[in-house]
């Protein structure tokens, strides 16, 4: 058996298998799909929640220091006020005036003024209108050769379209990232209805602002992260269950952003989960909890890889950092378009405590009674995205392998998830449907019902494209029923990466299932 170079489009390759296996459809796909929004499958779901179970296994169950919060997902607005969400959380946009894509200026590929850009498009036709756009606009010394122009230099922007490479590009203008929608019993709509009836309308910017005052009494938005709720409650967690500094509390949900930029499948949505941790601790103790703290985030992403060289921890440049921020590491994977962000471990200071402190007026302070001093602690913060985490795997489980087979060579797609992982844990089998073995095979999977595993009985097709079928979606173990069951109570026992069969005892096959996802 050796190991094929996976295809030149791999993305495309999952994507196409997420379908067709059932692990992640395109949101209402039969009505043209909704861009940027996925339901997650019969797999899907399976594989989401075990990979948030391990997340909060590790964060939560196996601390005595750290305890969980499930919150509401709208919030009082002005929780968005005290964060700066609702005045800053906002994308600068950018328009590109040659192939008119948009996107967001801090993602763009940078180039330094006065450098060549350089320009290229899908096709040769292409080129040549967007040639001729531009010297139609007064640009002068262009020229083109094939599907490239040649010429143009970047501006004083320092940044390029991610399309075209070309520099002549809008303004920037900010936009919002919170989803927007009212609460209460009355419809802004009326109001705003009645206002313009009433006649008499300002213009432009005054028209606007007048709009915004009719809406801002009923609105409220979807949260674009679940850390706000960890701050906000951060008193009533500390006192109702008497916790002391360090501790941390943990969250794990559903989050909105309206992105401009959607990109890479799941990788970046308007509706994605993420998996985010407040670890409150002493000024003066944060450097240590910082390092502590993405350490064992990373250790964590590389112990379910089958690739842990594809994980790396990238520092924040000075010019990167978030204003509140006094130290960040990225956790990045290498993606199959390059490195990307999988999680965030950020020192946040007492940045959040204090806004909502001063927007609340509340104290949200701590009381060491050992030390019997007053204080606001410090906040390290691993932010991690649940979804992008289930693309990152699903990428790293990727095989295709070549194979022998009585007919020669072939490829079998094997999806080499981590056991925990595996939405189905085993599959079982019986060889053919009569002389009791499939009867045999659904007593085996009611015992692993019984233990709260996950198991799957399978009898549709051959033998061999049942064992196909459950690599692609892997299943770490097949067990198969035949003859020889009937006459001595073994099953053979299949590995889906070594493809080795061993026969057991029937009786103790789920022991051994058992064993085998501890080890
Ligand atoms: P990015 O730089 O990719 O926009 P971010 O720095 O804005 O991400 P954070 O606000 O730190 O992201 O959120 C923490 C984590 O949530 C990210 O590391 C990522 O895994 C996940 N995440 C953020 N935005 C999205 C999105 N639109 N779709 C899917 N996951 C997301």
């Amino acid at each position: 058996m050796s190991e094929r170079a996976v295809s030149d489009d791999l993305m495309k390759t999952i994507v196409s298998l997420c379908k067709r296996r059932g692990f992640v459809f395109q949101s209402s796909d039969i009505y043209g799909g909704l861009k940027s929004a996925y339901d997650y499958g019969p797999l899907g779901i399976e594989l989401k929640r075990n990979l948030m179970n391990e997340w909060w296994r590790a964060m939560v169950h196996s601390r005595e220091d750290v305890v969980g919060l499930d919150a509401s997902i709208v919030m009082h607005t002005k929780v968005w006020e005290a964060s700066g969400h609702l005045a800053g959380f906002r994308d600068p946009l950018v328009d590109c005036q040659v192939c008119k894509e948009r996107f967001r200026a801090d993602k763009a590929p940078k180039l330094a003024a006065g450098e060549p850009a350089p320009m290229a498009f899908a096709d040769k036709g292409r080129a040549k209108a967007a040639l001729a756009a531009l010297e139609q606009a007064g640009e002068t010394g262009l020229t083109r050769s094939k599907k490239a122009i040649r010429g143009a230099v970047g501006s004083e922007r320092g940044y390029v379209c991610p399309n075209c490479g070309s520099p002549f590009l809008s303004a920037e203008r900010a936009f919002n990232l919170m989803f927007r929608s009212s609460i209460g019993p009355v419809d802004p709509m009326g109001d705003i209805a009645a206002f313009i009836e009433g006649g008499d309308l300002p213009a432009g910017t005054e028209l606007r602002a007048r709009l915004e005052e009719l809406i801002r009494p009923s609105a409220v938005y979807l949260r674009p992260e679940t850390a706000q709720a960890m701050f906000v409650q951060f008193l009533n967690i500390q006192q109702s269950m008497g916790l002391k500094v360090p501790f941390g509390i943990a969250q794990m949900g559903k989050s909105f952003r309206n992105e401009i930029t959607v990109e890479h499948f799941t990788f970046r949505s308007c509706e994605f989960e993420q998996m985010e941790m407040e670890f409150f601790c002493e000024p003066g103790t944060d450097d240590t909890w910082l390092d502590y703290w993405k350490q064992a985030r990373m250790e964590w992403w590389q112990k379910f890889a089958n690739d842990p060289d594809k994980f790396r921890l990238r520092a924040h440049e000075p010019d990167e950092l978030a204003h509140y921020a006094k130290g960040c590491y990225d956790i990045e994977y290498l993606y199959p378009w390059g490195w990307g962000e999988l999680e965030g471990v950020a020192n946040r200071t007492d940045y959040d405590l204090q806004k909502h402190a001063k927007y609340s007026g509340s104290k949200l302070e701590y009381f060491d009674p050992v030390e019997r001093k007053r204080y606001t602690p410090f906040v390290i913060e691993p932010a991690a995205g649940a979804t992008r985490g289930v693309l990152t795997y699903l990428v790293d489980a990727y095989f295709e392998e070549e194979v022998v087979t009585q007919k020669g060579t072939d490829v079998r797609t094997v999806l080499k998830l981590h056991p925990q992982l595996a939405p189905i844990k085993v599959a079982v089998m019986p060889l053919v449907k009569k002389n009791g073995m499939p009867e045999k095979a659904r007593e085996v999977v009611e015992s692993f019902f019984q233990r709260g595993i996950n198991a799957k009985y399978d009898a549709q097709h051959a033998i061999g494209k049942r064992y196909r079928r459950h690599d692609e979606v892997g299943t770490p173990w097949c067990l198969t029923i035949d003859g020889q069951t009937m006459e001595d109570g073994t099953i053979t026992l299949r590995d889906r990466d070594t493809m080795e069969q061993r026969r057991i005892s029937i009786d103790n096959a789920v022991h051994e299932i058992e064993q085998l996802l501890r080890d």
